[in-house]
């Protein structure tokens, strides 16, 4: 692995103060920033060959064309996907499990049939299942999580029923951290034919995801919390799912012949790829794919591991200080809360000391009841973050119990 302050060259955005502070950026699982590789790959985009893509027989057209599909060679590649024509670019993971709850619910669900969704979902892998509920008279079922934060996997063996007609779970919690077992949830799903979809928003940037192993029939994951561009985001569908399912889009590029009469439909991948894309996000996201690979998956992992036992030893030290979320496999993420001091304060004062910290319930309200709390404020950790940030974060939280006191 690369050193650490190279690492950091690579981020222009790193070396930046606020309130004339050095920047502590501990907010990554809600985006993540992006290396100049990223940014002067979508630069070029706009300075060396735009045209708009699949559509003209000019040079430009064609450039931004074939860097489009190598990006989409990236992503395939990347996740491990048997073929190109499953990977659909989309707005982001909330775009890619909106589209599938839409179009697998017109195709598959009927009055009575169940979805299955985890308590540690994020509203994004809630909301548009709730929808396709409502619409479809169907029922959400909930798998419960015990006071680790983990899921309770004998609960949900019990849950899954003739009537389940999917199970849509994230693969690690955006709000507590925690590493969810989707392969074994995925294997007793497939046991009785059904279908799984993976929120991989906050799976994808933290080690090696591979859709094989995994064996899901959908993965949907955002570039941003990627080091890629916002705006572009994947879904993964197995093939034999996205032949039948029905597009959620009409309009160009997603037809093959339209008469008034009737439409046809364009070949995967483009079926669900209607009006122009956003294709340098796409292209921007190749980049952080190739850069992340460059890094080494396997490396980031173990450096992020080191970063989550040093933060543990440092924060679990802090009297009044109490973790949500205390599984052993976990990202490099940490949600807490001190005695008696509200979150909003206490991402307040961190963030006049230059230490970015996300507070509130995450998007994920129901984890949070299930806890009994109104939030936590959430440190997330990735590669490019220092020992020296976790102790200055761990001054500043002192900081805060002292200012309270
Ligand atoms: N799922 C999870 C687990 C997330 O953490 C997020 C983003 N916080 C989303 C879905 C939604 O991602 P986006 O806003 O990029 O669509």
């Amino acid at each position: 692995m690369k050193d650490i302050s190279e690492i950091r060259a690579d981020f222009p955005i790193l070396s930046r103060k606020v309130y004339d502070k050095p920047l502590i950026y501990l907010d990554n699982g809600a985006t993540t920033q992006k290396p100049l590789c990223v940014l002067d790959a979508v630069r070029d985009v706009y300075i060396r060959y735009n045209g708009n893509i699949h559509r003209g027989v000019h040079a430009m057209s064609d450039m931004t064309s074939e860097a489009y599909e190598n990006a989409r060679e990236i992503v395939r590649s990347f996740i491990n996907a048997s073929q190109r024509e499953e990977i659909i670019f989309t707005s982001g993971t909330t775009g890619s499990i909106n589209s599938i709850a839409f179009s697998f619910g017109e195709r598959y669900v009927k009055e009575g049939d169940e979805i299955l969704v985890s308590n540690l979902e994020h509203h994004a892998n809630i909301v548009p299942w709730q929808m396709m509920c409502e619409r479809k008279r169907a029922k959400l079922k909930v798998i419960p999580v015990n006071d680790n934060g983990e899921i309770i996997f004998d609960e949900y063996l019990k849950l899954l029923s003739p009537r389940t007609k999917i199970v849509a779970v994230t693969q690690v919690s955006n709000a507590l951290g925690t590493i969810v077992p989707v392969n074994d949830i995925i294997k007793a799903a497939h046991s009785r034919n059904i279908p799984v979809l993976v929120d991989g928003a906050q799976g994808i940037q933290h080690g090696t995801t591979d859709v094989a192993l995994m064996d899901c029939d959908f993965y949907a994951f955002s570039g941003h919390k990627i080091y890629g561009p916002t705006g572009i985001g994947v879904l993964y569908g197995k093939e034999k799912w996205l032949r039948e399912l029905p597009p959620w889009q009409g309009g160009g590029d997603m037809v093959d012949k339209v008469t008034f009469e009737k439409t046809t439909y364009n070949e995967l991948p483009f079926k669900f790829e209607a009006g122009t894309m956003n294709y340098a996000g796409a292209i921007g996201l190749g980049k952080a794919l190739d850069y992340v690979s460059g890094i080494g998956r396997e490396e980031i992992a173990l450096r992020e591991r080191q970063l989550l036992e040093y933060a543990n030893n440092r924060l679990s030290g802090i009297k009044g200080l109490k973790i949500f979320g205390n599984s052993p496999d976990k990202i490099a993420t940490i949600s807490f809360l001190l005695d008696g001091i509200h979150q909003y304060d206490t991402g307040m004062i961190l963030d006049k000391l230059g230490i970015a910290v996300r507070t509130g319930t995450h998007c994920a309200q129901p984890v949070m009841e299930r806890f009994g709390i109104e939030g936590t404020v959430r440190v997330s950790m990735c590669f490019y973050n220092t020992f020296d940030e976790i102790d200055a974060l761990g001054t500043g939280i002192e900081k805060v119990i002292q200012m309270f006191s």
